[in-house]
């Protein structure tokens, strides 16, 4: 499932491809894949592409005459770019058409993806509530502390409440709990003020290191030219039976998530 890295990777990729052209149609393949704004213009196309930026695990790309697009990944969705139309992909549910007569293929195999077409001025209308960016300074020790303190909830459930905090998933919360040394079952309020200066810190740190190598691909997820991201193979807890310091791997299931952890390297 595509994270903040992934899905910073797929809008770097989608921004380099919409760079100077002009968008001619969304054609939908599949009942749902495609959301219309009602406020939007019938006929919001050919508009020109203006720029792009991500929200949580939010793509927003935005166009002339105040159109925008918010595409959400959600479990298998991937955006594949293609220079010349063929023939429709078995598991494509839209295509986004460029002047040039390339596309943008919107592939999605369990179809919860979403490419929403809006009115520029609705954008927040059509997001959910989303907490800070975990790579932006409003994510800090002082604000997670804060969160926690009347939590009972486990930390891992925390981090992956998209209110709390907007982009992180299931494996960067395993990999980052494990790099801080805290449990994911940790009730949230007994989390130390040194613990939540790990976790932020770690956040940011394998948020980076795989925003720099393309992300993960495990399953589906594969940039905007297909190819698969690399941080797959620094995981260091994520599906391992043994840490890194060759301590035998728990895993057990946190709102209904495989949750890897050491029971020796994490309290
Ligand atoms: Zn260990």
């Amino acid at each position: 499932m595509p994270e903040l890295p992934e899905v910073q990777t797929v809008l770097n990729g989608v921004c380099q491809v919409l760079n100077g052209r002009q968008v001619l149609s969304i054609v939908s393949y599949y009942p749902g894949t495609v959301i219309w704004d009602e406020a939007l213009d019938s006929h919001p196309f050919p508009a020109d592409f203006i720029s792009g930026m991500r929200r949580g695990k939010y793509m927003i790309l935005h166009f002339s005459k105040d159109v925008s697009l918010i595409v959400h990944l959600r479990m298998t969705g991937k955006l594949v770019f293609e220079t010349a139309l063929i023939d429709i992909h078995r598991h494509e549910r839209a295509r986004i058409e460029l002047d040039d007569g390339s596309a943008l293929r919107f592939i999605d195999p369990r179809t919860f993806g979403k490419i929403t077409v809006i009115n520029t001025e609705n954008l927040e209308k059509f997001l959910p509530q989303l907490g800070p960016e975990p790579l932006g300074k409003d994510f800090t020790p002082q604000y997670l502390y804060q969160k926690t303190r009347l939590r009972s909830a486990p930390i891992k459930n925390l981090l992956l409440d998209q209110s709390i905090v907007a982009g992180l998933g299931n494996i960067y919360t395993c990999e980052l709990l494990y790099r801080a040394g805290v449990r994911p079952q940790r009730i949230s309020k007994s989390i130390t003020h040194k613990e939540a200066n790990l976790i932020i810190r770690h956040s940011k740190e394998i948020l980076m290191e795989a925003i720099a190598v393309g992300g993960t691909s495990i399953s589906d997820y594969r940039q905007v030219d297909d190819k698969r991201g690399e941080f797959q193979n620094f995981l260091k807890i994520y599906q391992k039976k043994l840490c890194p310091l060759g301590h035998d791997v728990e895993n057990i299931r946190l709102a209904g998530r495989s949750s890897f952890f050491c029971p020796k390297c994490q309290k």
